[in-house]
């Protein structure tokens, strides 16, 4: 029965696991935005920036 027991133990399997990270980021504080803000709302840093550099 050890590939039962296998196949449970694999990563990603039925965690519903799909967290992507947010698309800006404070670099003060790591904490992540869904939109831009002008400085951190929580640390007030201007050290905001995308969190993925994806040249288009
Ligand atoms: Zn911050």
């Amino acid at each position: 029965m050890g590939v039962l027991d296998r196949a449970k133990s694999i990563p990603g399997l039925g965690t519903g696991e799909d967290e992507e990270p947010p698309p800006y980021i404070c670099l003060a504080c790591e904490t992540g935005f869904e939109v831009q803000h002008h400085s951190c709302p929580a640390c007030g840093s201007f050290d905001i920036r995308r969190s993925k550099w994806v040249e288009e």
